[in-house]
């Protein structure tokens, strides 16, 4: 089996792109390394003892996509390549929705042209919006805040209407809680360009001493400890939900939605004091005012994951920040 994985350079498609190795699939990347390095899939080689097919190519360029079918029988698309910086997309918001949405559309434009029709997405909490009750679940209704959350929003949309013209399509939207952590080796982790805008990347700057001290976002909010909650999901339990979700796709299933989650939420201090804990520093912080657009607490139903796919997020918070301490300390510059 031949999968293509798009923007499998990046932080979970890198993870993603182990745990295919590491169950013997054949894995051809897709990615235009406009936020990642070819690095990170010499180390994805190196730590499975495998190799995969790189192609440097754009979704912005049906042309170069239409190369890569053409020259590898692909069985199934896993759809990482997309833009995902929340405040950028504020700003330039065009570029996000010519990204992500017209990549989008061309990636499934050529899928289609070779007949190609099962598609795993990377979808995420975002698009539940403020909810109004936890723990979420799929059924909840949806919606968004930013031009972010609405490129995601709206390739569901645009793959819900694929499948409703077109029953041969397997599509499974997959909506990401928070990914944290790092392979255990160390070798690939999360490189952000710039200050971070996430809470765990930014931790670990601070905690490796190339940031001098945390902003937290708001300690008023209707939380145990007035910091928001999150449920923080370790990148290796969620690359292996989307081994997980193959065979469910092979299966015909249609189209489905499945939450990538633990059920957890741990709150910004909790997390800091985790870290300080692995790392056995200090992390300085400041309390500020909220940030927009956040929600005081998120955390997913994964229920029908382990029922549908039997897939379950075993890793700790422990987990979690020792794992991301260990890449950001053996790399505190990233792949540079
Ligand atoms: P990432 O930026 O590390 O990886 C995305 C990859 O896509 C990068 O390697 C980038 O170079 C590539 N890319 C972007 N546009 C492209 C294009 N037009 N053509 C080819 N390649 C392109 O991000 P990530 O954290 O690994 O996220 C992967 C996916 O999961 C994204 O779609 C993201 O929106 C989604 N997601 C991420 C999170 C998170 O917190 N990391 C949460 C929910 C959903
Ligand atoms: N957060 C923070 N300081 C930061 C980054 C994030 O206090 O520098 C908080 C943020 O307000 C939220 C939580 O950490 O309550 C998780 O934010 P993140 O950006 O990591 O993920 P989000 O859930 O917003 O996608």
């Amino acid at each position: 089996m031949k999968i293509l994985v798009t923007g499998g350079a990046g932080y979970i498609g890198s993870h993603t792109c182990v745990e295919l190795l590491n169950d013997n699939y054949d894995v051809v990347v897709l990615d235009n390394l406009s936020n990642s390095s070819e690095e990170s899939l010499v180390r994805v080689k190196n730590i499975t003892g495998k190799s995969l097919e790189f192609c440097k190519a754009d979704l912005l360029s049906k042309k170069q996509i239409a190369a890569v079918f053409s020259e590898n029988k692909i069985d199934a698309v896993i759809h990482f390549a997309g833009l995902k910086a929340v405040g950028e997309s504020v700003s330039i918001p065009l570029r996000y929705f010519q990204n992500n949405i017209t990549g989008t559309l061309n990636l499934l434009a050529v899928m289609n042209d070779f007949n190609v029709k099962n598609i795993v997405f990377s979808s995420s909490a975002t698009v539940y919006g403020d909810p109004a009750s936890l723990p979420i679940k799929e059924d909840f209704p949806l919606s968004v805040t930013n031009p972010y959350g609405r490129t995601k929003l709206m390739i569901e949309e645009i793959m819900k209407d694929l499948y409703h013209s077109d029953k041969n399509w397997n599509i499974a939207l997959l909506r990401y809680f928070n990914p944290v952590g790092a392979h255990k080796t160390g070798e690939i982790g999360e490189d952000p360009s710039g200050i971070p805008n996430n809470l765990v990347p930014y931790i670990s700057k601070v905690a490796v001493g190339c940031l001098p001290r945390l902003s937290v976002f708001g300690n008023d909010y209707d939380t145990p400890d007035g910091t928001g909650v999150r449920d923080f999901i370790h990148v290796v339990d969620l690359a292996l939900g989307h081994i997980k979700t193959l065979p469910k796709l092979f299966s015909n299933p249609g189209l489905v939605i499945y939450n990538l989650g633990t059920g957890f939420g741990y709150s910004v201090l909790e997390m800091i004091k985790e870290f300080e804990e692995v790392s056995r520093r200090k992390i300085p912080y400041k309390i500020f005012g909220r940030r927009p657009g956040d929600v005081a607490s998120c955390w997913a139903d994964p229920s029908k994951a382990k029922k549908e796919l039997g897939w379950e997020a075993k890793k700790t918070l422990t987990d979690m920040c020792r794992d991301t301490w260990n890449w950001q300390k053996k790399n505190p510059d990233g792949y540079q």
